[in-house]
């Protein structure tokens, strides 16, 4: 398939494809759009069936980073990168160096980091041979996770949320259903847990559920009812496309604000979710703490300044939203696009916060 005729491209400014005979390396860097800075996010490894996946995904997700940057106020763009093959079989440290020297023939156009299929020590492999990197901690060489600081964004989205579409001012007494336990969810149940939340949850790895349940005495539901479970807010932070036009008849809650990736199926749904009186967070917006956070390690910032950050996305941008899209009886999903365009398509920079 072409590059230019395909469905998801979208005026990307470049796509590099590479070889490596040496070390098998087949990989492929997306740069959506730099009109806000150099393109930052993560390559993923993955065995795609073929090229076309792997070019479809690349497209999608080098999109999604130039959206998340600009609706934050970064001063970055979009990318993102994805080698071709099995973690866990392909995986090499020559094969992740000479994906170090191929960031790195970029000369900072592209920054990479962690991303499904590559972890902190394979971004530390590719360190070697480019200083176009972040995912772990410059300033202290601690654990880069930004999971935490996702967690934590969407907490305080979660606050905001329930403010405007219920006129609460406390999460005490609050129900929130979480769909999915792992790195973010974890770490969410056991902010809205120490916020005196009422806490359900659910996960299709039984060991995740345990460990929630034991440490934090959240209320277990099986991931077939989750969905339904009657709450405030439901907080999908799992896989993506879990909101379609059956699942939002079924929602439990008047609230949807979680961190998975691409929560809608298709963006019809973001219309069918507020034609339903729901409130949905857009993804990208609630989502961009761990973002937030391997930018500021990037650039070198303190981790207060990251929290200040989270803080002003939370109480700022996600109010701004959700105040639009009633105003003019959209869905938030497309005002936080058109919110985002407005900012990475204008030039000079306009409102930007970040350094
Ligand atoms: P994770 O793999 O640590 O956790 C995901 C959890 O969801 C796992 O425990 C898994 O067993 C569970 N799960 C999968 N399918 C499920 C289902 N159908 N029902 C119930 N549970 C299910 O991943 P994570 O890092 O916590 O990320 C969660 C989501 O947030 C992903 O969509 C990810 O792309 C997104 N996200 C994460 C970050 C981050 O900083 N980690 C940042 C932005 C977005």
């Amino acid at each position: 398939m072409s590059v230019f005729s395909h469905p998801d491209y979208d005026g990307h400014e470049k796509l590099v494809f590479h070889r490596d005979a040496d070390t098998g390396l087949q990989a492929i860097i997306a740069i959506h759009n730099t009109h806000l800075g150099c393109a930052l996010g993560g390559c993923r490894m993955w065995p795609y069936a073929n090229e076309d996946e792997a070019i479809a995904d690349v497209l999608r997700l080098s999109r999604g980073m130039t959206y998340k940057a600009a609706i934050t106020g970064l001063n970055l763009g979009g990318g993102k990168a994805v080698i071709i093959g099995d973690p866990h079989v392909d995986k090499t440290p020559e094969l992740l160096r000479a994906m170090g020297r191929l960031v790195n023939s970029l000369q900072g156009e592209y920054v990479t980091a962690e991303d499904v299929g590559i972890g902190e020590e394979d971004v530390l492999t590719m360190a070697a041979e480019t200083e176009f990197v972040t995912g772990f901690d410059h300033r202290s060489g601690a654990s880069g996770d930004p999971s935490p600081f996702t967690a934590y964004g969407v907490f305080r989205g979660i606050e905001q949320a329930a403010r405007f579409q219920l006129d609460w001012d406390t999460l005490a007494g609050m129900r929130v259903a979480i769909q999915g336990v792992g790195k973010v969810g974890y770490e969410l149940a056991r902010l809205l847990t120490e916020a005196g939340a009422r806490v359900y949850v659910a996960d299709i790895f039984p060991d995740n559920l345990k460990r929630a349940v034991a440490d934090l005495g959240v209320i277990p539901v099986s991931p077939e009812e989750i969905l339904r479970q009657p709450a405030e807010v439901f907080s999908p932070c799992a896989m993506g496309a879990v909101l379609n036009a059956r699942s939002i008849r079924e929602l439990g809650a008047p609230i949807v604000a979680g961190s998975a990736n691409n929560q809608l199926d298709t963006e019809e749904d973001g219309h069918r979710l507020a034609a339903s009186g729901v409130l949905y967070v857009p993804d990208y917006v609630i989502n961009s703490g761990g973002l937030i956070e391997v930018y500021y390690q990037y650039f070198g910032a303190d981790r207060q300044e990251v929290l200040r950050h989270i803080d002003r996305v939370a109480a700022e941008t996600l109010p701004q939203i959700f105040r639009i899209a009633a105003a003019e009886n959209a869905a938030t999903s497309e005002v936080a696009d058109q919110l985002a365009r407005e900012r990475f398509m204008s030039r000079p920079l306009a409102h930007t916060d970040a350094a």
